[in-house]
């Protein structure tokens, strides 16, 4: 089959540019069969004719990064820069822009840790179970924060603003310092690093002067090639309760609860209220409780609950840190969840020392793939998609959206996998839109679906953090005060940075002038 070509180019052009990009990393690390372009696809894109990459190219050194983005100037051909690409629910590896080609970063793996201060340099293919593996054979006592799934990089994790569920788990405010390759090829490093000898470049996250690190986050201003982390010092002690809540209603004073204690600081962890069936997808199928296809009721769900123990909501709350402080602010954890009344509550307690069981990995920096099997609740070929905006942590609020959001999964006939993830003064509500592949009918139901999710959640006030690629021009229009000033301010800085719109056009609704006419299709 012919590669979907990027617009401008033809197939001599695209063959010209990819034998340039071979003559910098080797034939070999130039990814351009049908096979390896089906590797770059979304495996859980809800049309599969879309957002097709006409190549791979993997440097292996921040310079073969320069030469190729040089390249990609010359042959006006558009790149798509990944870490790991394992961007499940967001598009994958997949390209905005039909035939960009995916500069593919993950044989970049360096890492170098300061055991003094632990922080960690890293390179954009390291892997979560990478870094593990690596502070584990270092004996370093340190813990990551990580996502459910656990099988991406680092670095693209905190990229995307991914979630882990330790102190630490909103990764991308652990950044400290990049090192970034500029559209036009340049190298750049931020904060200290912008010292040619700097001593602090994962200490201190400014230097002097504007600091740019989140310029280059969700954004298509640059190619990632290093960037510090912090690291959470091993605790002495992981306490905590798992919260059951029986009712729908419950998930109001869940939140006020939590949020109270949250901004107090007694609770520093990301905590993810999840409804039933984020807890039931991992251990059951629907098949095992539906026939042929039909309704969830209200009945089968009590049933699922029943077998499984679960609330309508639960929690995992966890408290870190030394023995002594984590023993005198658990009675305060414990009270106000008593407050509430619980359907059910479980004493978690782990100290230094003990093994960790492979369910309570994610609260205790251990890598972990099991939540995953989410895709599978329909059978067949599973996979889902994102929805997830931003609001505040209200409980009446979140009550409200609970609701009009659930009518929405009934009116389109979609089971519903829904959390509300707590960041220090905002919530998430995370929707992980299940979808079975193999029924047509079915998948025909996500598209309008979502669209209303967003169009219902927008009037509200509550727009997406980070959106699939289908749906990032939606969600960019969403942010629309002043006639979409941050769009154009966006749109500004993208021409002055990359004026041949080479780098990851379309990314996060941001279209170079180049491309302007791709927007939205
Ligand atoms: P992971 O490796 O964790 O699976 P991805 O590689 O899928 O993460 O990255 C998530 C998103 O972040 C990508 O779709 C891409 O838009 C962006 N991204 C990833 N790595 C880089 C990088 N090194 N520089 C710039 N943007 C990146």
């Amino acid at each position: 089959m012919s590669p979907v070509l990027p617009p401008g180019v033809n197939a001599a052009g695209l063959d010209r540019a990819l034998k340039a990009f071979a003559r910098i990393v080797g034939a070999e690390a130039v990814f351009a069969t049908d096979e390896d372009r089906d590797t770059y696809a979304d495996k859980y894109a809800l049309d599969e004719a879309r957002h097709h990459a006409a190549a791979g190219v993997a440097p292996a050194s921040a310079a073969e990064v320069q030469a190729i983005v040089r390249l990609a100037n010359e042959h006006k051909v558009p790149l798509w820069p990944i870490s790991r690409g394992k961007n499940l629910g967001y598009g994958y590896t997949a390209p905005v822009l039909p035939g960009s080609v995916v500069l593919d970063l993950s044989r970049m793996k360096r890492i170098e840790f300061d055991a003094q201060n632990g922080t960690v340099l890293l390179e954009p293919g390291v892997g979560f179970y990478d870094l593990y593996d690596y502070l584990r054979a270092n004996k370093l006592p340190y813990w990551l924060s990580v996502p459910g799934n656990s099988w991406g990089s680092v670095i693209g994790n905190a990229l995307d603003r991914g979630l882990g569920y330790t102190p630490y788990g909103e990764n991308t405010t652990k950044l400290c310092g990049m090192e970034v390759v500029l559209p036009d090829g340049d190298l750049v490093r931020t904060g200290m690093g912008a010292m040619a000898n700097g001593a602090g470049w994962g200490l201190y996250r400014y230097g002097f002067g504007p600091a740019w690190d989140q310029m280059f986050v969700q954004s298509n201003f640059g190619i990632v090639t290093k960037a510090n982390l912090w690291l959470m010092p091993e605790p002495e002690q992981v306490k905590g309760i798992d919260v059951e809540m029986d009712a729908i209603e419950d998930l109001g004073p869940l939140i006020d609860a939590i949020g109270a204690l949250r901004r107090e600081g007694v609770l520093q962890q990301s905590p993810t209220i999840g409804n039933w069936l984020r807890a039931a997808n991992i251990v059951t199928t629907r098949d095992e409780w539906v026939k042929d296809g039909g309704p969830l009721t209200d009945q089968t769900i009590s049933a699922i609950r029943k077998k499984f123990g679960l609330g309508w909501w639960g929690v995992s709350l966890r408290l870190y840190g030394r023995e002594s402080v984590t023993n005198a602010t658990y009675p305060i954890l414990e009270q106000a969840m008593a407050a509430i009344k619980p359907m059910a509550v479980k004493p978690a307690l782990w100290r230094r020392g003990d093994p960790i069981a492979p369910n309570q990995g994610g609260w205790m920096g251990v890598p972990m793939t099991f939540p995953m099997q989410n895709a599978n609740w329909y059978g067949g070929r599973g996979g889902h998609i994102g929805f997830s905006p931003i609001m505040p942590q209200d409980g009446r609020a979140a009550l409200d959206q609970f609701r009009r959001n659930y009518a929405r999964y009934k009116e389109y006939r979609l089971d519903p996998q829904m959390s509300f993830a707590f960041g220090e003064r905002h919530l998430i509500n995370v929707n992980a839109v299940l979808l079975n592949k193999d029924d047509e009918a079915f998948m025909k139901r996500v598209d309008p679906f979502m669209r209303a999710m967003i169009a219902d959640s927008a009037a509200h006030g509550y727009a997406e953090y980070r959106a699939h690629i289908d749906y990032q021009d939606t969600v960019a229009g969403t942010y629309d005060f002043n006639s979409h000033a941050l769009r154009r301010l966006n749109e500004k800085v993208k021409s002055a940075l990359d004026p041949n719109g080479i780098l990851a056009p379309g990314k996060s609704g941001i279209w170079p002038a180049a491309y302007a006419r791709e927007r939205g299709k």
